[in-house]
């Protein structure tokens, strides 16, 4: 008899690993031993923002936990089908600031380029999940255009690649794009912001660290974890490689109901990420995107939180408390009342 080895997600190509999704709701249920009651919300749900989520990132969810914090982050629910008013499509009101395909420029200093349409998962609280990706996914010749713009702009000293997932794109497309913005003498610094390192850790290949270390660019690496759960031993191991490459790693996060809003959670989480590494940076409160209002922690409670980081942590394991405004000129911090009144604990 003749044995046939079947590939595990642990053994087969990134790539290989992005083109097998699990995107069928009834297959994460089936997976994951969760109730077939919400398979019926899952799947209309799924037809306003699809289902996409890695083997690896699944690997990691708890079976049978309809609570688990890293299922809620990809599970489709009826919930999304309903939004107040107050939740649109375009909360940050990126459309205005849109000089050419592919560039917002909001801030100054720093430009941001929307430089894949793919994300290898799906985060249901995306406040991109009604991005016209169609029209803002530049083609080699209009990538001409958003490089362009940025040599025009002398002020502009750091390239942010955005997405989608900006690292969805072949180690040749990365380096192409690397080298294209490299060339331009006045921008000192690109940030890549990303959240593959931890849904697909496999695409931290040879390759891309190569192309990373060998550009004159400072490299800064932000990664979206919103939960200590998501790093796993494979994860930890690859975002070492980053590390012991130079790269500055940063984190961001988004203060999710029902998956990180609690004190012990955001505690383990910054020690997590300095166990790896990667300091935190942002916890940014929601953007009122359509369909994500479950997910909505509010501002006092937020506060709060914080609050209790500052009073247990080193200061450089607290992330700044932020919100987006759609016209001010960088994040916005969010403070408690009592700030600068200090605090007290014990
Ligand atoms: C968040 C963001 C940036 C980066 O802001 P930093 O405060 O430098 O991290 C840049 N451009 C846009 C459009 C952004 O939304
Ligand atoms: S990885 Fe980022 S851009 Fe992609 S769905 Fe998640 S939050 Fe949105």
């Amino acid at each position: 008899m003749i044995q046939r080895t079947i590939p595990t997600w642990q053994s087969i190509s990134w790539q290989e690993e992005l083109s097998s999704l699990i995107t069928d709701p009834a297959e994460l249920l089936e997976r994951l031993e969760l109730p077939e009651s919400l398979l019926e919300s899952a799947q209309k749900a799924n037809k306003l923002f699809p289902l996409r989520v890695t083997q690896s990132y699944a690997s990691r969810i708890k079976p049978g936990d309809v609570d688990d914090p890293l299922l809620r982050q990809v599970l489709p629910l009826g919930a999304e089908l309903t939004s107040p008013a107050s939740y649109t499509a375009d909360p940050l009101a990126e459309q205005s600031f849109n000089p050419a395909p592919g560039v917002i420029h909001k801030y100054h200093g720093r430009v941001l380029l929307i430089s894949a349409s793919q994300c290898a998962i799906n985060c249901r609280y995306c406040f991109r999940r009604h991005f016209d990706y169609q029209t803002n996914t530049p083609s080699r010749a209009e990538w001409q255009e958003a490089l362009r713009y940025i040599a025009d702009n002398e002020s502009i000293d750091e390239v942010i690649l955005s997405g989608g997932d900006p690292l969805a794109v072949s180690d040749r497309q990365m380096q192409w794009l690397v080298n294209q913005i490299a060339v331009i003498p006045h921008v000192t610094r690109l940030r890549i912001h990303t959240r593959l390192p931890v849904v697909l850790p496999n695409r931290i290949t040879s390759e891309l660290v190569d192309t990373l270390v060998k550009t004159r660019l400072q490299c800064v690496i932000v990664v979206h974890i919103n939960h200590a759960a998501e790093i796993d031993e494979h994860v930890h191991n690859r975002l070492k490689i980053l590390k012991k490459a130079n790269i500055t790693l940063l984190n961001q996060s988004v203060l999710l109901k029902g998956v990180n809003d609690s004190a012990s959670c955001l505690v383990s989480l910054s020690k997590r990420l300095f166990s790896c590494g990667i300091l935190p940076y942002y916890l940014h409160l929601l953007d009122k995107v359509t369909g994500a209002a479950h997910f909505d922690v509010d501002e006092a409670s937020a506060i709060a939180l914080h609050n209790h980081l500052l009073a247990t942590l080193p200061g450089y394991l607290v992330p700044k408390l932020v919100r987006e405004v759609p016209n001010a000129a960088s994040k916005t911090a969010v403070y408690g009342a009592e700030h600068n009144l200090g605090y007290t604990n014990n």
